[in-house]
């Protein structure tokens, strides 16, 4: 059996054209939407990352301001930074790109975020509202990887789901939206034993490790859905997931390729997120 290929490009294509004609039609009403981006140092993850987000904005009509701030930037600069965009009424989104620095507080950064302009969902605040399912913001990797199922049909009603990773930004909330969407939930971790087993009864699979090719074959029961969050650089330069995608395509019904899988999916959804913001924003 060869696996059904969960496109993101195609999904996350079709997600930023009804975000693109929603802010059109705001913008006729005189309502234009702003995402604002800072990234501190020079990481070239990093800056591909919000290059992409940039030319994401574009394609939605989003205006998006840069700050590109120095790799010795203080903790006050950029709370003072953060601060001065939490008061701007035409800034709707403010995303700080993660990770900073080793000298910044991070944890200190994603509070000082008004909640209404934290369109990573980060902030307690709106972790807090997902877990009670009560939410203005989903975090964009585990959103992009719920709308992939939801554009492809899948069901998640009733089906065992297994997330490999218990991180705040992708394994635990992926975890939470999966329960809000009646799965069975199992989350697995580095100290979890009997890994192999606990997979292999998965209907649904998600992989949010970091490590390349983790996931193999023999992990994956025969028909299950396997959604690879993981982006790994392999020595030759080449991007790979955490998932053994050659092989594991061959016991899968639908798989996510890396790259074109949740990554492009995780950047639609923060579009989807500006334009929730800006609605917010101006009560419409
Ligand atoms: P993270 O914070 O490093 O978390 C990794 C998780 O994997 C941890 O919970 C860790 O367990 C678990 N883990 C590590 N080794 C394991 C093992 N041998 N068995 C079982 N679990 C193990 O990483 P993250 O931020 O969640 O990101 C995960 C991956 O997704 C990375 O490759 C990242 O680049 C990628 N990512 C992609 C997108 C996207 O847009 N596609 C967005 C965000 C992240 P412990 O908690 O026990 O340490």
């Amino acid at each position: 059996m060869s696996a059904l290929v969960l496109d993101g490009k195609t999904v996350s294509s079709a997600v930023k054209e009804e975000v693109a004609k929603e802010v059109k039609a705001l913008s006729d009403k005189g309502t234009n939407s702003c995402l604002a981006v800072v990234i501190v140092g020079d990481d070239p993850a990093s800056r591909v990352y919000v290059n992409n987000k940039k030319k994401a904005c574009e394609v939605c009509g989003i205006k998006s301001l840069e700050y590109a701030l120095s790799s010795s930037t203080t903790n006050e600069e950029l709370l003072s930074l953060v601060k001065e965009l939490n008061e701007n009424p035409e800034v709707n989104g403010i995303l700080v790109q993660l990770p900073l620095p080793k000298h910044l507080d991070e944890k200190l950064v994603i509070e000082s975020i008004d909640p209404k302009k934290d369109v990573d969902a980060f902030h307690a605040s709106n972790v807090g509202k997902i877990m009670i399912g009560e939410y203005d913001f989903l975090p964009c990797t585990p959103a992009g990887v719920m709308e992939i199922m939801k554009y492809y049909n899948i069901e998640t009603e009733g089906k065992d789901c297994v997330v490999i990773g218990r991180s705040n930004i992708v394994g635990k909330p992926m975890a939470m939206l999966l329960l809000h969407a009646n799965g069975t939930v199992t989350v697995t971790h580095s100290k979890t034993k009997n890994l192999k087993e606990i997979c292999r009864k998965a209907d649904i699979l998600v992989a949010a490790i970091g490590k390349a090719n983790f996931v193999t074959a023999d992990m994956v029961k025969e028909g299950a859905v396997v959604l690879d969050v993981g982006i790994n650089r392999l020595d030759n330069g080449k991007l790979c997931g955490d998932v053994d995608y050659i092989n594991v395509s061959e016991v899968a019904s639908a798989i996510t390729p890396v790259p074109g899988g949740v990554g492009p999916m995780t950047i639609a959804m923060l579009m989807k997120n500006t334009l929730k913001a800006t609605k917010l924003q101006n009560n419409c």
